[in-house]
């Protein structure tokens, strides 16, 4: 997960003859961390199941294919996640912005947050945002994991256990138990537990190039949750 600190807009007059129509308009890109999240704050579509992030220069919702997002709450923040639930519907248009993928699901604080609603008025209060659910949770952390960690996106989550080399504290075959408990928790769907913050976090450090740390198990009241790793 990405915390998004600085946000920019950059405005722009869009000539619609490099789209083969005639006319121009004004519209401006949002750009976050010094990276352009999004094309257009004019034509986004928001939608609470999901919707395009990224919208073409021409202002055409879907005109470029893919980029689709989900936005939800997270504790005080916000946070931009991949649209989970359409990938588990095998939605080939559902990958996510190339955004996402280079820094993980992405938070809002509520400060921040304010200002994207400023500079994009589709976004709705944080106070409507629905809580992540449970597959969100999942994709989110088959996006971010090292080494496919937890299997690909889109499929069944799987541990790779074969990768794991130790964990920070406890016993590595516990803390497995306790990952494929989480991961497997329908309880879970309702998720402002994801919200909460855990008692203890629990480090795998696993065998690939530099070897990477994965923290996306955590404890709370002794029961396993798993979180934006
Ligand atoms: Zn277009």
């Amino acid at each position: 997960m990405t915390n998004i600190h600085r946000l920019e807009e950059r405005p722009k007059l869009v000539d619609l003859a490099a789209f083969g129509r005639a006319g121009y308009f004004q519209d401006k890109s949002i750009f976050a961390n010094g990276k352009e999240l999004l094309r257009s704050a004019r034509f986004i579509e928001y939608d609470q199941d999901n919707f395009q992030l990224d919208v073409c220069d021409c202002g055409i919702v879907g005109c470029i294919p893919g980029g689709l997002v989900s936005l939800r709450r997270h504790n005080d923040c916000a946070i931009i996640v991949p649209a989970a639930h359409a990938i588990l519907d095998g939605d080939e248009e559902a990958t996510p912005p190339a955004f996402i993928y280079e820094l993980g699901p992405i938070a809002f604080s509520p400060s921040v947050y304010a200002t994207l609603r400023d500079m994009v008025p589709a976004f709705p209060e944080h106070s409507s945002l629905r809580y992540l659910s449970h597959s969100e949770v999942i994709v989110c952390n088959q996006l971010t994991a090292p080494g496919h960690f937890l299997g690909n996106i889109g499929m069944a989550p799987t541990i790779k256990t074969d990768l794991v080399l130790a964990v920070s504290d406890g016993e590595l075959s516990k803390e497995i138990a306790s990952l494929e408990i989480a991961l497997g928790d329908r309880s879970q769907r309702q998720l402002p537990e994801h919200s909460r913050t855990p008692d203890r976090i629990v480090e795998f450090h696993l065998d690939l190039p530099g070897y990477p740390v994965w923290r996306g198990l955590g404890y709370r009241k002794e029961k396993p949750q798993l979180l934006i790793g």
